[in-house]
């Protein structure tokens, strides 16, 4: 079966300056894969890439398919972002923001179908959301807004979610939360998970697969064990940690350095 991404040499430059330099990246069908790395190591334009919203010629496949092939309402039922800091459209209701994901399924400038919005319904009530479908999305907290953005991304119906720090905005209540609400429909619909995540001790519990960004490049990448090690921490982020084995993958404690 082909990986749900394969990514091979991808190069990107932004501005005249090289951001990805040559990555390599496969994750498989039903794999939860995150990607950590220093502020600008370049992982919120990997996923950009990945997602289909920069140019990448022929680096980038999606099951199979190089993206390229796949027209932009194709690509959407494949794949579904949940951006960095979602803009939220001023005003717009939780209902509304959700049908937005059913866009690529309704005819151009045609309104939705009666299975539109009964996707929205369905959910709305399996993220726990029925009652905010009224409300004002702007009004809502960083736990509750952060369910939106996941239904918005679930009603696309795409197989593959890609999640740019989706707890960054939470408390450690709220991110677990969030983590085990994707991990629970990860494995009830067989989705693919490639995230970027900054608590390296939670990407490590949550991850099948770590992958190291550094400098546009793929430092490391393999179970949370084999990279979440003091002595790649230290080279990559130039921090001082101590990193204890957890049941669920290691723990990284900042040290002070005296
Ligand atoms: P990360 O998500 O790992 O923090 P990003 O992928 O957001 O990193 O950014 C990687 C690098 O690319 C950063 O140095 C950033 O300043 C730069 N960058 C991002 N977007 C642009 C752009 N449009 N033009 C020039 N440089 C950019
Ligand atoms: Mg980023």
């Amino acid at each position: 079966m082909s990986a749900a991404v394969e990514v091979r040499d991808l190069r990107v430059e932004l501005g005249g300056t090289p951001i990805l330099a040559g990555v390599d990246l496969t994750v498989a069908v039903g794999e939860w894969v995150t990607v950590i790395g220093p502020n600008g190591a370049g992982k919120s334009t990997l996923l950009r890439a990945v997602g289909g919203l920069l140019p990448a010629p022929d680096a980038v496949s999606l099951f199979g398919t190089p993206i390229r092939a796949l027209r932009r309402r194709d690509r959407a039922r494949v794949v579904a972002t949940v951006a960095q800091s979602p803009v939220v459209p001023a005003g717009m209701a939780v209902f509304d923001y959700v049908l937005l994901g059913r866009t690529p399924y309704m005819p151009p400038l045609g309104r939705e179908s009666a299975a539109d919005l009964a996707a929205v319904h369905e959910v709305l009530t399996r993220l726990d959301l029925d009652a905010f479908g009224r409300r004002e999305l702007a009004t809502l907290s960083g736990g509750e807004r952060q369910r939106v953005f996941l239904a918005r991304a679930l009603a696309q119906g795409a197989t593959l979610l890609l999640l740019d720090e989706p707890t960054s905005a939470l408390d450690i209540g709220h991110q677990q939360e969030v983590l085990e609400l994707v991990d629970q429909l990860r494995r009830e619909h067989d989705l693919t998970v490639l995230a970027t995540m900054h608590d390296l001790s939670i990407a490590g519990e949550y991850a099948d697969r770590l992958v190291l960004l550094a400098d546009g490049r793929v430092a490391a990448a393999g179970p949370p064990a084999e990279v979440l090690t003091e002595e790649l921490l230290a080279r990559h982020y130039h921090a001082h940690v101590r990193v204890i084995p957890g049941p669920h993958g290691p723990h990284v404690i900042p040290l002070r350095r005296r």
